[in-house]
């Protein structure tokens, strides 16, 4: 045996990766998973037919498209935008990745408002860029004051905000997006992950002004398989960002179904609004059990306080074939659980199982 058998494999890799703990997902099976926000449905005919031909028809000995232009054009005519205001990603999580490698040098600040979907900061953080945190208030507003004053004196590259945010489902006002906007000297990006099941799109807002970025992801819509997210921003800005994209990230399955998807996107309209609906009757459900105190949602999950042993309520509902996502390490949401809008019966199971866990 070599000298190298003495090495400590984990040495090997870098300071900041080791500090990180791993994005996690709960490994085991579950009858009712609410914890993902997925969507409940899968397509119906005609999409479905179109989705399979679609996939019939790629030729799995060839590379994809790199450059993906059908589905790009088919995602420009949804969106009344051109193709070359938009950039692809192996999920938006990938794009996330490309926009903070293409723009910030190591030591460079990004800004969140916080809590909010963590992969910003996850990303950021192995990236050598750090993520400045600004405290949403308590009902999870966001202190335009307080981001106006932390982008003065942090001057972050890019301000991510999440709009409908996750976890806490809060459409943020335009006047409040208006005024990060006006103040941020970088980029702000938008994510609309879950603009499907909320009231009012900023969408338009990257044709007017060159420092946003609106991110979009077929995840929350019922394509969470695929793997698809798009960005759309300045020509010019999405030109240099797709020089740190990898040639071929998006699979010629996920480039021929999305674009059926895309095509066929006004179908999927009732099927939001069946979510939608389904959402406001959980939350009336909810605000009836004493003990639980859910917040108002734009998203298609809602997220509620519980006021008794949070754990134990967790793992009842887990007893009961019933998975949320429980926050358990974060200070502010460590007493609160998220659970996903289902179809009715699965909904009508939580409902079931959250009333005799509190
Ligand atoms: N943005 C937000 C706000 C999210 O909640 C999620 C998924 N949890 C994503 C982006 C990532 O979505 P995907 O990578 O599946 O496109």
């Amino acid at each position: 045996m070599g000298k190298q058998t003495a090495i400590n494999a984990e040495s090997l890799i870098r300071q900041r990766v080791r500090e990180l703990s791993a994005y996690h997902v709960e490994p085991y099976p579950c009858e009712v998973a609410l914890d993902a926000n997925e969507f409940p449905y899968t397509p119906t005919e005609p999409l479905a037919g179109r989705i399979k031909s679609a996939i019939e028809g790629v030729k799995l000995n060839r590379y994809p498209d790199p450059s993906a232009a059908r589905l790009k054009k088919a995602i420009a005519a949804k969106e009344g935008c051109s193709e070359a205001n938009i950039i692809l990603g192996n999920g938006s999580d990938e794009i996330i990745q490309a926009l903070i490698a293409a723009i910030c040098d190591p030591g460079d600040k990004v800004l969140v408002p916080s809590p909010t979907f963590s992969m910003y900061r996850i990303i950021a953080h192995y990236l050598n860029v750090d993520a400045v945190e600004v405290a949403l208030n308590d009902d999870w507003t966001m202190a335009a004051e307080a981001m106006a004053q932390a982008i003065g004196r942090e001057e972050p590259k890019i301000v991510f905000i999440a709009s409908p945010n996750n976890p806490t489902g809060a459409l943020y006002p335009v006047e409040t997006v208006m005024a990060v906007i006006e103040a941020a000297r970088g980029l702000v990006v938008i994510d609309e992950a879950y603009i499907d099941f909320a009231k009012a799109p900023y969408g338009p807002l990257f044709k007017e002004y060159p420092n946003v970025a609106i991110l979009r992801t077929l995840s929350k819509a019922g394509f969470a398989a695929l793997r698809l997210g798009y960005m759309m921003m300045d020509e010019k800005l999405c030109a240099q960002v797709e020089k740190v994209r990898l040639p071929y990230n998006i699979n010629s399955v996920t480039q021929a179904s999305a674009q059926a998807a895309v095509e066929e996107w006004g179908a999927l309209g009732p099927l939001f609004r069946q979510v939608v609906a389904e959402r406001e009757r959980v939350f009336k459900e909810l605000s009836s059990i004493k003990g639980a105190s859910p917040f108002p949602s734009e998203a298609n999950f809602i997220l509620t306080r519980i006021e008794k042993d949070v754990e134990e309520v967790f793992a009842r509902l887990l007893k009961q074939g019933v998975r949320v996502r429980w926050f358990k390490d974060d200070r502010r949401l460590g007493d609160c659980l998220r659970v996903t809008i289902g179809s009715a019966p699965e909904n009508n199971r939580f409902i079931e199982a959250i009333k005799a866990a509190v």
